[in-house]
């Protein structure tokens, strides 16, 4: 399997957006990675509002991001 990019990663959602008065096609943002899990933002890849968030109750990116294995570099 390949690893995906977290960053500007997409997910094919679609959210009713308030500014396009219609469903659109969302954006997934990570916002915050925390113990608890990842809290996720939902914004219209057409005018870019926030239509939603979400929370994910999976801690395995906190433990990976806060705990690097990063050797120290000279
Ligand atoms: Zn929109």
């Amino acid at each position: 399997m390949a690893k995906r990019d977290s960053f500007g990663e997409f997910e094919a959602t679609s959210l009713f957006c308030p500014r396009c008065k219609r469903a659109t096609r969302t954006r997934r943002k990570l916002l915050l990675v925390l113990p608890s899990g990842n809290k996720y933002d939902y914004v219209c890849a057409e005018c870019g509002t926030a239509v939603g968030g979400k929370m994910d109750n999976d801690p395995t990116d906190f433990y990976r991001t806060t705990a690097p294995p990063r050797p120290p570099q000279r």
